[in-house]
């Protein structure tokens, strides 16, 4: 493995901790509102399978540090990492930094957003997303993954990549995790969907003040934490196979190719695969 491969280890952008039965997993760049580049998708996934195989621990829970779940995939902080090499675990994809054409970006996000995405949603065990601020983009693919979302009073969702000449997050769940036709709202205008009605359309669990936001999640995960480990596992693949065989594997796959798309227009006809657009030019108001 050479050098500028990514790895973790040298710089801890995943905290783990476990807490009774809980195991809480922290995205931990905070100066950048948690912004995932392959090295924190590496490290998540190492966290999470740790979790997995702890017998000790019943209960993922997955939050972010500071006052943001997460602004998304790292479009440009100094730690973007699109160039590099990576370790493939959730693919058997060939090395994408060496290719060029629509490959690379095919090849790349297919192993690191959307295969991940569908091997953390497999997890054997619960998993709790604990959502404050800002959960975009990325940030909102990362929340979908898991089972239950607890979300702060403060907490906000939103996919504004349409902006970006792109019709969504690489892991499309979009029509399954909201109705379709706030699915639509939420492409089409880039808007926040609060916690509140993200609550009320379903998308979250519960909301609760910020400041009860960490008690109140480990509080159900210590509730989930006493059912048999089994049957919880099983639970969740039933719900999981369900959602699948009314769709959401075969949509995702559909929209991933309708994603790959968009970069490959976005290259041959602006700056770059993202129409140019950069973490200043998305932020909104
Ligand atoms: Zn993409």
């Amino acid at each position: 493995m050479s050098a500028d491969v990514v790895v973790s280890g040298d710089e801890e952008v995943v905290l783990y901790e476990r807490r009774e039965r809980a195991a809480i997993v922290t995205m931990n760049r905070p100066q950048y509102r948690n912004a995932q580049n392959a090295k924190m998708t590496y490290a998540l996934d190492a966290a999470f399978a740790r979790a997995a195989a702890d017998d000790e621990v019943a209960v993922i829970v997955l939050a972010g540090a500071g006052p943001h779940f997460s602004a998304g995939h790292d479009i440009g902080t100094p730690g973007r990492d699109v160039t590099k090499p990576f370790p493939r675990v959730a693919t058997t994809w060939w090395e994408h930094a060496d290719k060029g054409g629509a490959e690379n970006l095919f090849v790349r996000e297919q192993e690191l957003y959307l295969g991940m995405c569908r091997r953390w949603r497999g997890l054997p065990k619960p998993t709790v997303a604990m959502v404050q601020g800002a959960c975009i983009a990325g940030g909102l693919a990362l929340a979908w993954t898991c089972d239950l979302i607890v979300a702060a009073d403060d907490a906000f969702f939103s996919d504004p990549v349409v902006k970006m000449g792109i019709p969504g997050v690489e892991y499309f769940a979009h029509p399954f995790m909201l109705n379709p036709r706030i699915a639509k709202e939420l492409l089409f205008t880039g808007e926040r969907l609060d916690a509140t009605r993200a609550c009320a359309l379903g998308m979250v669990n519960r909301v609760v003040p910020r400041a009860r936001l960490e008690e109140e999640t480990l509080a159900l995960a210590r509730r989930i934490g006493e059912m048999p480990r089994f049957a919880l596992a099983l639970a969740k693949q039933a719900v999981n196979q369900a959602e699948d065989r009314m769709g959401l594997h075969d949509a995702v796959d559909a929209a991933y190719g309708l994603h790959q798309l968009a970069h490959a227009h976005n290259a041959l006809s602006s700056p770059d695969y993202l129409a140019g657009q950069t973490p200043r030019t998305m932020k909104d108001k």
